[in-house]
Formats: C-alpha cells, sequence, structure tokens
C-alpha cells in the first residue's frame, strides 16, 4: 500500500513546490528576539515574530520559569481534572479573568484547542454561530466541530453582518464570533458596532484577542479596551504564545457559567495535557508586569507610528492599521518575494505574502513591530525598505 501512497504524497507535494508555495523553515541559533542569528551564519534584525512586548526573552520571566521547576517540577503528566491543576494554574486563571475584566479563565494548551473547544460544548443545531470570514483557522475548525448554524460576513463588514443576524432569528442562541486584530492586514474588529448590533438582534459575542492581547488598547487589555467595553463581551480567547511571553498556551476567559460549563465539555480541555507549571508561573509574572506599568505597551506603540510614519513619508502604501501589524502593499506576488529576499540581504527579515494567503493581487510584506526593537534597529530597517523599494521601483 504503502509505495502508492507515497507516490501520491510525492506528486501533491511536488505540486505545492511547483506553486511557489513550499513552506521552508529558517533554523535560529539564538533565543527570540530583536535580532537573531540563524544557522546559515547571518545575524538578522527580526520583523516577523509575534513578539510584540518583546518578552520571549525577558529575564524575569525566565528567572520566574527556572523557580517553578524547582518548586513545582517540569511536567504535570495529567489532564487538568485528573491530577493536572495546580495552584499556579489556579492563579493564574484568576490573574488573566483580572486582566482582561472578566468572571474567569479556563486554559488550554494552545488558543487552537481554546477555539477549537469552545463551540461544540456550548451550542447545538438550534443555534447560530455568525462568523468573520478572515477568522483565524481556528476558529473555522472550532465552527466546523459544533452543529450550530453557520452564517459568514464579509471582514469587518457590520451591514453583511446586520442581514446574518436578522437571517438567524429563528434560531435560539446567536454568537458572533471574530478575531481583534486580523493578522494579514493588522486592521481590528468594528466592537463598538458589533456591540450595538448584538444587543439590537440579541446575540453574545466571542472576540480572539490573540494578536490583540497586549498590544491593542492603552494598556494592551485588547480590542475591548480600544472600545471601552472591558467585560461587556461574554468569551475573549487568546494565546500565551504570541505578545504574552511567546512560549505556548491559550485561554478562554468571560461570563462564569460559559467557562464552568467548557471545564465539564470542552474536549481538548479534559483530553489533553495540562500546561507545564514553569508556563503559568511565567505567565503570572507576566500579568503582574502588564498590571505593574505599561512602558512595554508606549514602547510598541511608538516603535509602531514610527515606522509607519516614516514608510508612508518615503512613499510605501500601507494598509490602515491599529495594531503592530504594518501590510506594504506591493500587490505583485512575484516582487513581494523578490522584495524580501533582497532585504534580508540587507540584514532584515519579514516575510511576504501572496495569493491564497492575501486575497489575489493583494501581495505584501508584513512587518511585525515590537518593544524590543530601538529606534537604530528601526532607522536600519526603514533605510533598507528605502533602498530596495528604490531599486524595485517601488516608490
Ligand atoms: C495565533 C493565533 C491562534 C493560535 O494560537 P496558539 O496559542 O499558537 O495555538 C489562534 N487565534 C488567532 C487569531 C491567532 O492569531
Amino acid at each position: 500500500m504503502y509505495k502508492d501512497f507515497q507516490d501520491h504524497l510525492l506528486k501533491s507535494l511536488n505540486d505545492i513546490r511547483d506553486k511557489g508555495l513550499y513552506k521552508e523553515e529558517r533554523i535560529i541559533i539564538t533565543p527570540q528576539g530583536a535580532t537573531i542569528n540563524v544557522d546559515t551564519g547571518e545575524e538578522v534584525l527580526n520583523f516577523c515574530a509575534n513578539n510584540y512586548l518583546g518578552l520571549s526573552n525577558n529575564p524575569e520571566l525566565i528567572k520566574a520559569a527556572k523557580e517553578a521547576m524547582d518548586t513545582h517540577g517540569y511536567g504535570m503528566s495529567s489532564v487538568r481534572f485528573i491530577c493536572g491543576t495546580t495552584d499556579l494554574h489556579k492563579e493564574l486563571e484568576k490573574k488573566l479573568a483580572d486582566f482582561f475584566g472578566t468572571e474567569d479563565t479556563i486554559l488550554y494548551a494552545a488558543c487552537f484547542d481554546a477555539n477549537g473547544g469552545l463551540f461544540e460544548p456550548l451550542l447545538t443545531s438550534e443555534d447560530a454561530i455568525i462568523s468573520d470570514t478572515l477568522n483565524h483557522a481556528s476558529i473555522i475548525d472550532g465552527v466546523r466541530l459544533c452543529k450550530a448554524r453557520r452564517y459568514r460576513f464579509e471582514n469587518t463588514n457590520t451591514d453583511d453582518l446586520e442581514k446574518k443576524l436578522i437571517e438567524a432569528q429563528e434560531q435560539r442562541f446567536r454568537l458572533i464570533v471574530t478575531d481583534g486584530v486580523f493578522s494579514m492586514d493588522g486592521n481590528v474588529a468594528p466592537l463598538d458596532r458589533i456591540v450595538k448590533l448584538a444587543e439590537k438582534y440579541n446575540a453574545m459575542i466571542m472576540v480572539d484577542e490573540s494578536h490583540s492581547a497586549g498590544v491593542v488598547g492603552k494598556t494592551g487589555r485588547g480590542v475591548t479596551e480600544l472600545y471601552d467595553l472591558r467585560g461587556k463581551v461574554e468569551i475573549i480567547t487568546g494565546t500565551l504564545g504570541k505578545a504574552f511571553g511567546g512560549a505556548i498556551g491559550g485561554f478562554t476567559t468571560g461570563k462564569k457559567e460559559i467557562i464552568d460549563m467548557l471545564r465539564q465539555r470542552s474536549r481538548p480541555y479534559l483530553f489533553s495535557n495540562s500546561i507545564p507549571p514553569l508556563v503559568a508561573a511565567a505567565g503570572i509574572r507576566m500579568v503582574d508586569m502588564m498590571t505593574e506599568t505599561n512602558v512595554l505597551q508606549d514602547k510598541l506603540h511608538s516603535n509602531t507610528e514610527y515606522f509607519v510614519d516614516k514608510m508612508s513619508k518615503l512613499g510605501f502604501d500601507i494598509k490602515p492599521s491599529q495594531s503592530a501589524i504594518c501590510a506594504v502593499m506591493l500587490y505583485d506576488a512575484k516582487l513581494s518575494q523578490e522584495f524580501a529576499s533582497k532585504l534580508l540581504k540587507e540584514g532584515i527579515y519579514v516575510i511576504g505574502f501572496y495569493y491564497p494567503v492575501v486575497p489575489d493581487g493583494q501581495a505584501r510584506i508584513r512587518v511585525q513591530l515590537s518593544a524590543a526593537h530601538d529606534q537604530d534597529q528601526l532607522d536600519k530597517a526603514i533605510n533598507a525598505f528605502e533602498k530596495v523599494g528604490r531599486e524595485l521601483k517601488v516608490i
């Protein structure tokens, strides 16, 4: 059997290669940070990690993690409800709820699991899920596992959302589902208008704050802070794998009864291992840091403004963004790849995205800013963009 299957796989893999969609992995031999070294010897400035607050290699988080290994060991060897819950897990859950102004939190091994295990325990075929078309893959998969009737609205289009809400009035419960920040454009969900529609058409709201937690809003509480809606949405999901230290782990936070039901019925929670205590301990330290000071958010916001401002003045076409994601539009797939590889030669590591990751004809370079970048590093990147931009006649 395997011979035939192998041929089949090799053919499919070749198709992927022929389309130029084969993903290679660059091997990093230093900690994640503003500068990284790759195994081919170069040191590059990193503008493509989700390390928005520069916490991936933060000494305080490393210290908290090391201490937790001494006090709580390495692994849990259990799911939460058998013998995988420590005081650290409970403390982190409480701290995340306080951070977001919610009632309770449930931890998962990843936000992929939080989203994958969210919908099926809560809603049935009597209910409706109304989901933004550009929502993350984990939301799409989670919704597929649930029997609720599915409606999709165009990205951030609240007129379309309203139509779908009207169509869904027959259903018992309605849940509007959206990413907080959309990862390819860096735009935010129009949560102010979504909340009004939810009130008008009697619906609940779920927001995935994976790209916005720690980033959006003056104190990094995410899009609910941006729109002054703390505590007003029923469900928030998020990751510890981006701004929040970058290791691993996800969570759902929100109304007490919802979290309680997830602890009883959510399959990735019931049937998958508990996060290691060291991750919980570093998470606790992280939330404490965010509560004590806003220096990292302030730095990230000023870095983003500086970069966008300089790049726009140079004549680059930048998508309006309310996050730390800056899409430099090039429109042409080949150009985006050439541009990114020339930038790498200048020591700037960014990724060019094109169809099908973004719509056809919408190729771009995505720049992710971080509080870890200093002014010199930003200037070096801007100068490299200018040089390559002129060379390739983009500006
Ligand atoms: C990254 C991301 C996830 C997945 O988070 P993990 O913790 O890495 O599984 C889920 N949703 C959104 C919107 C994301 O950007």
